[in-house]
């Protein structure tokens, strides 16, 4: 029966205990003890006074912790691998290339680019503030709470963290219930690559440990998961004032023009929509094939995905889904396609589907539109639903016509026509010519827009976001007044004028220079 496969959790001596199955074999691969609420305060203390040790260290010295740590996971990637591919059932290459390399190469990334993201920053002083200088200052915040999903456990998990760290956070992370050996093995890791005790703890559990950690007062909340919890995070978060950034749902456009490269398109609408069984939330959820090309493109996509080869073997290129909650959706949604009259042209129906069985054969699924909820809510499975469209315009209405902007992607060998595309697509990431592929350079912030989330991380902006701000003037303090403060007697007439000469229609610095002095000597 679907959805026996998690039964948990499994009430223990003294709490809760969650069975981490592997989804692909239905065998049980550990157990974590659930962190009760009672712990959440002991976390707290814990991690803030780590805070003390971690902030107080040079950000060189940080790095250097950084370092260790991206080459033990090196050392240990096949050992991570094997543990990613038993928590979800997806494929070792995914495993290896999506979760273990995107971390690897994140940490190397901020190893060279934190001591300029995170520098102070010297910014210009306007003249009407003459005499001082201003910079911009990058602290922690204090103890950051991070909350994951389980489609990537590991690089959802591990990017926020050391992205955090590395501005001198400590943090406390709730991995999800679904892959819960994944927050042991990161707890491992960290461990293993010497970190100081304390600066980074894992919170076993579900909804309740999550909420918990939230009513403990984090200074920071970073969440990555679906919408609806994301908006219980944003106001329990908003009733205590927690700052967060929220990573949340997608139902990603590709667009495909006339004048794309086909077969390139194919390839990449495949793996855009297949790769981790469509558990991704920057997969190509829609797929709008301009007219002319249609029926080639769908005869090449239909024949191609009759090549994929599904399995757990190294030569496999889809794994099963993780979460059997999901397979029940996806199943839901592709009845709703079908009963609506859209048309099967490649996949299993759901009516064959085999309960308790993860593995979803890929569906393409023709016919379709808006009115379906397979074009319309995130699917998160291995479902690829097509329409043709006439006119650019129509595709980028189509396009926009979503709830979510996370990604979207762009197909014609006219690169300046993508650019103009993407211009017009409501979306925090765009692609022309790829999927997805904007999340794996750390160079460039990630975060979605509308449904997709509030606010980024990676990038410079991911670092700093991780820190407070401090906004700093300075004054050499020699003066003994200064023109704003009181008296404002006679003041107000030589401001006008300071304004007109400065930014009115006739501009003059003398004029300027004249208002200047006769504010001074009101003083
Ligand atoms: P989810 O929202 O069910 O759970 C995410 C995390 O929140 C889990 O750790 C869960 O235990 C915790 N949680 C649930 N209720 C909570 C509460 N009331 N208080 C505190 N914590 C709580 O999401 P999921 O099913 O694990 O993940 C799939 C979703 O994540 C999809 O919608 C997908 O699009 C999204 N996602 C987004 C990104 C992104 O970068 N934008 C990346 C991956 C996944």
């Amino acid at each position: 029966m679907i959805g026996k496969i998690k039964d948990w959790p499994n009430e223990g001596e003294n709490g809760m205990r969650w069975t981490a199955t592997n989804p692909a074999t239905n065998t049980v691969i550990g157990e974590a003890e659930e962190t009760l609420p009672e712990a959440v305060e002991g976390m707290y203390t814990v991690a803030r006074r780590s805070f003390g040790v971690w902030a107080g260290l040079p950000l060189s010295e940080r790095i250097r912790y950084l370092c260790k740590l991206r080459l033990t996971l090196v050392e240990e990637m096949n050992k991570i691998v094997e543990m990613i591919k038993a928590s979800t059932g997806k494929t070792a290459v995914e495993a290896l290339t999506t979760e273990v390399m995107t971390v690897i190469d994140s940490i190397s990334h901020i190893e060279q680019r934190a001591p300029l993201a995170l520098r102070t920053k010297k910014v210009k002083t306007p003249i009407t503030l003459m005499g001082k200088s201003s910079y911009i200052e990058y602290k922690p915040r204090g103890t950051v709470l991070i909350i994951s999903p389980w489609n990537f456990p590991f690089q959802l998990s591990m990017i926020p963290i050391v992205e955090a760290l590395v501005g001198g956070n400590t943090v406390i992370l709730k991995p999800s219930e679904v892959t819960p050996m994944i927050g042991i093995l990161i707890e491992q890791l960290f461990e293993q690559a010497g970190f100081p005790e304390g600066v980074v703890q894992v919170a076993h559990g579900g909804k309740d440990t999550g909420a918990a950690l939230i009513e403990g007062q984090p200074d920071y909340i970073h969440f990555t998961g679906s919408v609806p919890t994301g908006k219980i995070i944003q106001t329990e978060a908003a009733k205590r004032l927690i700052p967060t950034t929220l990573e949340l749902g997608g139902k990603d456009p590709m667009i495909v023009f006339a004048d794309a490269n086909i077969e390139r398109a194919v390839q990449g609408a495949l793996w855009g929509a297949f790769n981790n069984s469509g558990q991704v939330c920057m997969s190509v959820e829609r797929l709008y094939v301009e007219k002319s090309i249609y029926a080639e493109f769908m005869d090449r996509l239909v024949q191609e995905a009759g090549r994929l080869k599904q399995g757990t073997s190294l030569e496999d290129d889809i794994g099963s889904m993780t979460f059997s909650k999901q397979v029940r959706v996806v199943k839901e949604q592709v009845e709703d396609a079908l009963n609506k009259g859209a048309v099967l042209a490649a996949g299993k129906h759901p009516d064959k589907w085999e309960e308790g069985h993860m593995f979803i054969q890929p569906l393409i699924i023709t016919n379709v539109d808006h009115r379906m909820k397979i074009m319309r809510e995130e699917t998160f499975g291995p479902v690829l639903p097509i329409m043709a469209f006439e006119t650019e315009e129509e595709a980028l209405a189509l396009a926009n016509d979503s709830r979510f902007g996370l990604n979207a992607s762009v197909w014609t060998s006219d690169i300046e026509r993508g650019k103009q595309a993407v211009s017009r697509l409501v979306t925090g990431n765009a692609v022309i010519n790829d999927v997805i592929i904007t999340v794996a350079n750390p160079y460039l912030p990630y975060g979605g827009v509308k449904e997709g989330g509030i606010g980024a991380y990676h990038g410079d902006v991911g670092m700093q976001s991780f820190c407070i701000q401090t906004s700093i003037m300075v004054d050499k303090g020699t003066k003994l007044s200064e023109v704003n403060w009181f008296p404002y007697e006679g003041k107000y007439e030589a401001f006008a004028e300071l304004i007109r000469s400065f930014w009115g229609r006739k501009r003059s610095w003398r004029s300027f220079l004249r208002a200047y002095r006769r504010i001074t000597a009101k003083k």
